[in-house]
């Protein structure tokens, strides 16, 4: 059955020391804990290998927010999955809404880097989400059926069983404005919908799902109470133990 998951997409935050301090911190406030959810951190990638050596990766795993949609060579400024992979992490947060707007990342270029982390043994954390415009015109189902469809269809079967998805609402991140529990909860439906009808429903069923989009402490129990939200993608939130333990214990 699929996985219960809290993610922290710590961002462009945190010096390489104020990181190792965040990592340990939370690493040490889950010792003799048995989370009910996976736990991931994404940390930037200066910090992977370094993060992945001081904490214990049986209980947290680590994540880049990105790689490069080439192999290797010459890219100046690139990290590819291979590097990432070789720092220890197990995870990569693909497409997510600012890589998008800001690195104006393509669906063919996210295609791209799903195809190289996969290969890498990367588990891609694959976002998806509306912009406010397209949420108000009632376009939200169409304009993430096509995110997942562009950069995830031709996978294979198996390929696809590896892939987490994080649904969030662009006007909802860093924004302090959440989905309500019930909105998050009919378009994973639809999401979890349109997986079945390309692949198959166990697949669909299998697929871990998160909510993502200004997730805390105060409402992080509503959503995941929902059957098809799994966990959730944290940013804001996950930059503090204090404030991503509780969002961890919310299981
Ligand atoms: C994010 O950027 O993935 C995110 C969900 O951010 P925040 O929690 O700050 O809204």
């Amino acid at each position: 059955m699929r996985k219960n998951i809290i993610a922290g997409n710590w961002k462009m935050n945190t010096t390489l020391c104020e990181g190792l301090e965040l990592a340990k911190g939370l690493n040490e406030a889950l010792q003799g804990k048995t989370p009910k959810c996976d736990v991931i951190i994404g940390t930037p990638f200066t910090h992977l290998a370094s993060v992945v050596a001081a904490i214990d990766t049986n209980k947290i795993g680590v994540a880049a927010q990105n790689c490069a949609d080439k192999e290797k060579g010459a890219y100046t400024g690139e990290v590819s999955a291979a590097m990432v992979a070789s720092t220890g992490a197990k995870y990569v947060i693909l497409g997510h809404s600012e890589r998008r707007a800001y690195y104006h990342e393509t669906p063919e270029i996210l295609k791209t880097k799903v195809i190289l982390a996969l290969a890498n043994g990367l588990t891609p954390i694959f976002c998806i989400g509306e912009v406010l415009e397209e949420r108000e015109a009632g376009k939200h189902f169409d304009v993430v059926d096509e995110q997942i469809k562009s950069s995830l269809f031709d996978l294979s079967r198996e390929d696809f069983s590896k892939i987490v998805i994080a649904y969030e609402p662009v006007w909802a991140i860093g924004t302090g404005k959440t989905a309500s529990a019930d909105q998050a909860q009919e378009i994973h439906t639809h999401i979890r919908q349109t997986i079945a009808s390309k692949y198959e429903q166990s697949i669909a069923d299998n697929c871990s799902i998160l909510y993502g989009g200004s997730m805390n402490a105060g409402n992080v129990k509503e959503l995941v109470s929902k059957p098809d939200v799994d966990g959730g993608l944290i940013g804001g939130a996950s930059l503090s133990v204090e404030n991503f333990l509780p969002i961890v214990e919310a299981f």
